[in-house]
């Protein structure tokens, strides 16, 4: 808009974020600068727009992706060894999106490497730093596009939520994050983590804009499959009244601060007239077990294609082919990306896949089952984001298990498949971000905007 009347140049916009990304440099939040780049994009947009000639609805506003979006601006690593030196020859669907309305891309973020981790301690390139606490994590796996929006470096970044990494570094920031329904974003172009699970969503600083950037990004692509008709753009806003949230969140293995922020919301939501209501839904308890054997099983399959020979580095250590692919591959991936190719490989076997992969898949349908249970009684779920507010760098690095844990509460949407959007609720005492999650049925992304409203208004 300020672009638009001409009271600030794009140019001048683009420096600022250029400047900023230099003055943050220590947090490690980007992994490629689209330095000349951008500059010469805005000076275009100036041009344009002195000309009198029509801009997009984004026209100069900086914005950077996860760097595991493929598009002919820098490397597109995933912040992972084995894909350094690969130069994407397309353009995921959605920054093409963006940048058709002008967007200006600043440049690429940080994140676990192939998006595998609640850190972004897992980057090849060492982790971001915390947005308000430079001692700890800045979550993941998106952690460099959540400092970035919170350290007003851009307008807004891209992410990827396939267990909660926009969710949860959002919540770990102070910014909003929206993991959307399944299927609302194409997911073409972007390096696939868990096919079934796998989302396109943003972070912003505020619910216009994530509005307007999912007016922008969502609807059918028809090199994506999984990908549903335009619904964001096509429905009404449906009126809410009743609220649940979830007593089985409610004990000791949730930080009592962010119980406090959650009962602090209900009571503000009462005050406004909302129902708030206690459920039960026993399955959740499984979500994490169920999460941790569904998508290494589908990792180990998309990973399957990083050979040495097709992207990116190639070890040099081998002889023959089958060492080049073994070198190559142990080289090449870090310490959780083996990990998991181990642990899905295993739960697909002959002899594991019944007792594993199976009964987890029986698990993923009871949980869609009692999301939609649940949505016959209530209009949203409010629930916390994650069990604690950011952690300490290091602090679990070396437990797999301690930081599965952080996914409790955020796996279970991306089994069922229905969107969430995470929410600033205020800091703990020591200043720490505090995030709660406003959870919809399938399709009322949109909706759950609308209602974030309401619960913003007494901060
Ligand atoms: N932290 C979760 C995991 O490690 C989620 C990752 C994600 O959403 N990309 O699998």
């Amino acid at each position: 808009m300020r672009i638009a009347n001409k009271t600030i140049t794009a140019t001048r916009l683009v420096k600022d974020a250029l400047d900023k990304a230099h003055e943050f440099k220590d947090y490690n939040i980007f992994t490629f600068l689209n330095e000349e780049g951008a500059l010469k994009k805005a000076a275009e947009i100036d041009a344009k727009i002195a000309a009198g000639e029509k801009v997009g609805k984004l026209a100069g506003v900086p914005f950077a992706i996860k760097d595991n979006f493929l598009a002919p601006f820098g490397e597109t690593t995933a912040s992972a060894h084995i894909l350094e030196g690969f130069n994407s020859p397309i353009t995921a669907t959605a920054v093409a999106k963006l940048l058709a309305e002008d967007a200006i891309l600043i440049g690429r973020t940080n994140l676990d490497a192939f998006a595998h981790g609640s850190s972004t301690e897992n980057s090849y390139f060492g982790p971001t730093l915390n947005s308000h606490d430079r001692e700890r994590v800045a979550g993941g796996s998106s952690g460099g596009s959540a400092v970035a929006v919170a350290l007003d470096i851009v307008e807004f970044a891209t992410g990827t939520d396939t267990g909660g990494s926009i969710r949860q570094p959002a919540s770990f920031n102070d910014v909003y994050g929206l993991k959307p329904t399944y299927g609302c974003i194409s997911r073409y172009g972007v390096v696939a983590m868990a096919s079934s699970t796998d989302c396109i969503g943003f972070f912003t600083k505020s619910l216009e804009d994530m509005d307007l950037l999912m007016s922008i990004a969502s609807g059918k692509d028809s090199k994506d499959l999984t990908t549903l008709d335009d619904y964001y753009n096509n429905s009404e806003v449906a009126k809410a009244e009743k609220v649940g949230i979830i007593k089985d969140f409610d004990n000791d293995s949730v930080a009592p601060e962010i119980r406090a922020a959650l009962k602090s919301k209900c009571e503000l939501l009462k005050s406004k007239g909302y129902e708030i209501i206690e459920l039960e839904m026993p399955a959740l308890k499984y979500a994490l077990a169920a999460y941790y054997i569904i998508v290494p099983a589908e990792i180990t399959s998309n990973l399957s294609r990083y050979d040495g020979v097709r992207y990116g580095f190639r070890s040099d250590k081998s002889t023959g082919l089958n060492e080049l692919y073994a070198n190559t591959r142990d080289e090449g991936f870090m310490p959780e990306n083996k990990r998991r190719i181990m642990i899905g490989n295993f739960v697909l076997s002959s002899g594991f896949y019944d007792a594993y992969f199976l009964k987890a898949a029986k698990v993923r349908t009871l949980i869609i089952k009692e999301y939609e249970e649940a949505f016959s009684k209530c209009d949203f779920l409010l629930t916390p984001v994650a069990p604690n507010p950011a952690f300490k760098l290091g602090e679990k690095a070396n437990d797999p298990v301690a930081m599965y844990l952080e996914d409790m509460m955020s796996v279970s949407l991306n089994l069922a498949g229905v969107p969430g959007l995470a929410i600033p609720a205020g800091k703990t005492a020591s200043g720490l971000p505090i995030g709660l999650q406003l959870v919809g049925p399938r399709r009322s992304d949109k909706d759950l905007i609308e209602f974030a409203k309401v619960l913003k208004e007494d901060k």
